[in-house]
């Protein structure tokens, strides 16, 4: 399956598209909020589609775990457990198998690890990442990587670049032969298969960005993504090596950087050329009380919002926005009430959303400049 992009207007680098997936079609660039266990952490499904949502991620570690990838498999697959007709992506199941298992060993098979719920013993390849994903049945799958830890020496960034490379080899070869087991597909229609997406890789070295996506390139995907990043770097070097493997990327497939960002920053990578980026930082935020607005980040529990009849953000048009006042957001955080949460990140997730819609409105004006005027480095 190919994962067909297609190129409405241009600004600059930035590209204004859709891609067209098993699922419906994606706006691009485009933000996927991120739903990790099958679910965007307080907020329904009718609501993510009110939102218009058109992709949303979910965590291949996690749902392994629980509830198990035979079970969703058995009941449908992922869209149907979760009743979300939209889009779906997962991820390898790497990027947390290093940063939430536990006693992690990483050998050429793969990478052993313990269960950070109960302590048990599991054993993720790629051959495995890829039976898992195609069993939960997302529309865009990702190839096993090892994210380079950071700081990491240069020849230890190389030799992991190299370990993710032959990692994408093993990954393609499972998928070519079993991508049409989806449990989408259905006797007597005609098969169809979700889109594999190679990762690169390299640390926070340029060299080694461009080596990764050549080589990534070389064994052609549908659509490529850029791993690694916001592991503790600082940010112009996040947007360098973002750069660097831009360079090398073809331009008529889809580019994905994962786990990114603030605000101003996907903003700012998608003035870059960039497609797709996914973070937990508007519902994550959200829980915590911390608002994205255009007035910057507010935090709903201080005391000077007791008494303020405002919204969140006068200038946001969502549900959240129109209805409840800030000094309200505030009692609902300070006294833990659940619904906190969930206004919250509808609020967060509006806001991320049609920052996203304003950047594919300018692109087709042609013209990015007066929203890249707030973007700084610092
Ligand atoms: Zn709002």
């Amino acid at each position: 399956m190919t994962l067909p992009l297609t190129i409405e207007a241009q600004a600059g680098a930035a590209r204004l598209g859709r891609i067209q997936t098993a699922h419906g079609a994606v706006e691009t660039p485009a933000f996927m909020p991120v739903g990790t266990v099958g679910s965007v952490k307080a907020v329904p499904q009718d609501v993510l589609e009110e939102l218009d949502a058109q992709i949303i991620l979910g965590n291949t570690y996690h749902l392994y775990l629980r509830p198990g990838y035979e079970l969703v498999r058995s009941l449908g697959g992922l869209h149907k457990f979760m009743s979300w007709d939209r889009a779906l992506l997962t991820d390898s199941g790497g990027f947390q198998v290093f940063s939430l298992g536990d006693l992690t060993k990483v050998s050429e098979e793969g990478v052993t690890f313990r269960s950070h719920l109960d302590g048990s013993s599991h054993l993720f390849t790629p051959e495995r990442s890829m039976e898992i994903q195609i069993a939960l049945g997302a529309d865009i799958i990702m190839a096993f990587d090892e994210c380079t830890e950071h700081p990491a020496e240069r020849e230890r960034s190389r030799a992991s670049m190299e370990m993710t490379l032959r990692w994408a080899k093993r990954s393609k070869e499972y998928f070519e032969a079993h991508k049409y087991e989806v449990p989408w597909n259905q006797a007597g229609m005609a098969p169809s298969a979700p889109a594999l997406c190679g990762i690169v890789q390299g640390g926070m070295y340029a060299d080694l960005r461009r080596e990764s996506a050549k080589r990534t390139v070389e064994l052609d995907f549908p659509s490529y993504a850029i791993g690694g990043l916001t592991v503790g770097e600082p940010r112009e070097k996040t947007v360098e090596m973002i750069a660097a493997a831009l360079e090398v990327l073809p331009k008529d497939k889809p580019r994905y950087v994962m786990g990114v960002g603030y605000p101003q920053e996907i903003v700012q990578y998608a003035a870059m050329g960039v497609d797709m980026m996914d973070c937990v930082l508007p519902t994550r935020a959200g829980r915590h009380g911390l608002l994205f607005t255009s007035e910057g980040r507010l935090n709903i529990k201080n005391a000077r919002f007791a008494q303020d009849q405002g919204p969140a953000d006068p200038k946001c048009g969502c549900k959240v926005c129109a209805r409840y006042t800030r000094a309200y957001l505030r009692h609902l955080f300070v006294a833990a009430e659940p619904l906190a949460a969930m206004l919250n990140t509808i609020h967060n997730l509006a806001f991320y959303l049609d920052t996203m819609r304003a950047v594919r409105h300018a692109i087709r004006l042609g013209d990015l400049s007066g929203m890249l005027s707030g973007v700084s480095l610092a």
